[in-house]
């Protein structure tokens, strides 16, 4: 079924490397409000292309946090691991049109390059002509040149990158066979249909990557929200890394309640002991982006303030 250009098609994209907790909260509630409030679609992607670090179980438990809050996807879930066939066929198009060139440098080899803001190294350009003699190709990375990349971010305002000296020339096709999270993320979100990216600023700094690979690939650039990120009393993003505690779907109304107050809404405090649904009812009625704090982190653990 063609759907038409102008429809709003959300969606929300966790890796199931482990359960949702206050920050992944946070990504859902924000990218479903926005999706649901302009009358759009919101659509659930489970990352789970990096196959080793992600489990079944996670997905399941993340399955049920989402039903518990109420957060209820459109249409069939999309798994990463499926997409295979599609990554595949992005890749060709790409060496077809030589954007890509095949890299044979380990890891050790690029020890020494410079390192890009998001503490990735920047490649040095060691088999950007070809590979050296008697090497073979271990991954497959996307020639940058001189590329900048600018776009408006619906929160976070202006963007101005230059992909060279923040990325540099980056892997689609991993050396362990696994394609790259950003290769993934723009083959499934053209292949979705997504106008509308709301999610964590986290991945701000991948955003100019994906807008380049959509240029190189001919894809449509969707619009982009980045919420601010929840960082803990040491500035810390929530993480299983960092002992996030894994959301209580026992009590999914104060983490939601959390969520929309860390998200700049005020809900008001009838709300307090309100069911998800209640709550989400509320939120969809008073739902303002423009509320949302125009910041990259913000401290929060998913404690409300409301008593
Ligand atoms: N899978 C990513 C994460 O959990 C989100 C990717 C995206 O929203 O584009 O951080």
């Amino acid at each position: 079924m063609k759907t038409s250009i102008s429809a709003y098609r959300g969606r929300f994209a966790p890796s199931p490397t482990g359960p949702l907790h206050f920050g992944s909260l946070v990504a859902a509630v924000g990218s479903y409000l926005e999706a649901k409030t302009r009358g759009g679609s919101w659509f659930l992607r489970m990352e789970d292309v990096d196959a080793p670090r992600c489990s079944a179980a996670a997905a399941a438990e993340i399955l049920r946090q989402l039903e518990a809050c109420g957060l209820h996807w459109d249409g069939e879930i999309v798994w990463q691991s499926r997409r295979s066939p599609a990554y595949t066929d992005a890749l060709e198009r790409l060496k077809a049109s030589g954007r890509v060139f095949a890299c044979a440098c380990s890891r050790r080899e690029l020890a020494d390059s410079a390192i890009a803001p998001d503490g990735a190294a920047i490649y040095p350009g060691n088999c950007r002509d070809g590979l050296p003699p008697g090497r073979t190709a271990r991954a497959w990375r996307l020639r940058v040149d001189t590329a900048r990349v600018d776009f408006d971010d619906a929160i976070q305002g202006r963007i101005v990158s230059d992909l060279a000296r923040e990325a540099g020339d980056f892997i689609l096709l991993r050396s362990d066979g696994l394609f790259a999270y950003q290769l993934a993320v723009v083959v499934d979100d053209a292949d979705a249909g997504i106008t509308h990216v709301v999610r964590g600023a986290d991945l701000l700094a991948s955003t100019p990557r994906q807008v380049f690979l959509q240029e190189c690939l001919g894809l449509p650039r969707p619009a982009y929200a980045h919420l601010p990120v929840a960082v803990n009393a040491a500035g810390e993003k929530l993480s299983k890394q960092t002992r996030a505690v894994a959301l209580d779907v026992s009590r999914p109304g104060p983490a939601l309640l959390a969520a929309l107050e860390f998200l700049g809404q005020q809900p008001p405090r009838e709300l307090v002991g309100a069911g998800p649904q209640l709550i989400l009812d509320w939120a969809g009625r008073n739902w303002r982006l423009e509320r949302v704090p125009r910041r990259r982190t913000l401290a929060g653990e998913g404690e409300t303030d409301l008593k």
